[in-house]
């Protein structure tokens, strides 16, 4: 198994307009390194997955609804990111993905077919206290898009995300996972994470496409 975790805002995206962030939803565009380097990497057999902070949120500056859109028109603007992954707070983390949602919890308005699951972190529910926090720089949201991956392709041979991490502990040297960004929190993040294999790329090495040649080698 091959992951890449790649941050958004400032590595694969940026405003068209020109305010720092974006807090409209359709203001964004790809970055064209960031597009080449996914195409790569999903050539090279990568799952290229995107993890992003939102505290916009919380900030007052968009509201949850927005932030989704946002993400989704991210993956039509890129089909070949799998999923992405939004962490509102340290207890809060959201993924966005393509595919029927099979909750009738959530409003109309997060339609098909797109897909978007919400998941509590320790302060909630204390079926999920070996989580960290899901904000970078901590590693809670690198963690559940690896356990999520691997729970998927285990075909329930494995119980839950507990259960998942792990494995994934134990058997860490069987898969590569990247995690690539354009700031510090990234790299702290990745750093945190590496009890689940994650490896840092810094964002010049993901664009030249340099962490490619290292994989392969
Ligand atoms: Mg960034």
């Amino acid at each position: 198994m091959k992951i890449l975790l790649c941050d958004l805002d400032g590595t694969v995206r940026k405003p068209i307009s020109n305010n720092i962030f974006i807090n409209s939803p359709t203001d964004q565009e790809i970055i064209p390194k960031a597009r080449v380097a996914i195409q790569g990497a999903v050539a090279s057999g990568f799952l290229v997955i995107g993890v992003t902070n939102q505290g916009g949120i919380n900030a007052g500056y968009k509201n949850l609804k927005n932030c989704l859109l946002e993400q989704r028109i991210t993956m039509q603007l890129l089909p070949l990111m799998s999923c992405i992954y939004a962490a509102i707070d340290d207890d809060e983390c959201w993924c966005i993905s393509q595919g029927p949602n099979w909750s009738f919890r959530f409003p109309t308005w997060l339609n098909l077919p797109w897909r978007y699951s919400i998941y509590k972190g320790m302060g909630e529910n204390p079926k999920y206290n070996w989580l960290d926090g899901f904000r970078k720089p901590n590693p809670g949201m690198l963690q559940l898009a690896i356990a999520k991956e691997v729970l998927r392709k285990s075909d329930g041979l494995l119980g839950g995300i507990a259960t998942a991490i792990e494995y994934v502990i134990q058997r860490r040297g069987d898969w590569e996972v990247y995690m690539t960004g354009d700031r510090i929190e990234d790299e702290q993040a990745a750093i945190a994470a590496r009890t689940v294999g994650v490896e840092f790329i810094k964002l010049e090495d993901f664009y030249s496409g340099k962490f490619l040649k290292e994989a392969i080698a």
